[in-house]
């Protein structure tokens, strides 16, 4: 049985995903979003900071992350010629 309630209730969480990922992988220094392929590095004090910022923090970070295309990997498209 379809219900358009649940339907709302799955846009909204994947929404609300998109969103947590997206905080997720800002850097916490300078707040730019890292562009795909780079690395960002979490610590465990909770701070997510890119490459750039990586040298300004002391210490090994608890987990070095290479961003996935997930958000601009269709951004680039290859367009036809007329
Ligand atoms: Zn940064």
């Amino acid at each position: 049985m379809s219900r358009p309630r649940a339907d709302l209730e799955r846009q909204l969480l994947r929404k609300s995903l998109g969103a947590l990922t997206r905080d997720r992988h800002r850097c916490s220094d300078c707040g730019r979003t890292p562009l795909a392929g780079e690395r960002i590095h979490h610590y465990e004090h909770g701070a997510v900071v890119c490459a750039l910022c990586r040298p300004h923090h002391g210490g090994e970070p608890a987990e070095t992350l290479t961003v996935l295309h997930c958000e601009h990997g269709h951004t680039v498209r290859r367009l036809r010629a007329a």
